[in-house]
């Protein structure tokens, strides 16, 4: 079985996971993706997908695009925006 067909999201409206932005007026659609998350029995496997595909759009695993960029940089990345951007 793939951790797909236990997707927690299987029969919601995708572009609830694809606000236009990230903050404003997307902030309750991305609120309302996240209650779904976290119940989702897969919620790790997402995540993890997301990172290794490099999703850059989008709700998963509970996290924006902008969140798992954050939490999942590359060390060499974080010396980077540690150095002035201020991204
Ligand atoms: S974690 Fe969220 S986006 Fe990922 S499969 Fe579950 S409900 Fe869908």
């Amino acid at each position: 079985m793939n951790w797909l067909d236990l997707a927690a999201c299987r029969f919601e409206d995708p572009e609830l996971f694809f606000p236009l932005t990230e903050d404003g007026a997307s902030l309750p659609q991305i609120e309302r993706a996240r209650q779904i998350c976290h119940r989702c029995p897969v919620i790790r496997e997402c995540r993890t997908a997301a990172v290794r595909h490099g999703e850059s759009d989008g709700v998963w695993g509970g996290l924006t695009a902008r969140q798992r960029k954050a939490l999942f940089a590359r060390p060499a990345d974080r010396r980077t925006r540690g150095s002035g951007d201020t991204g």
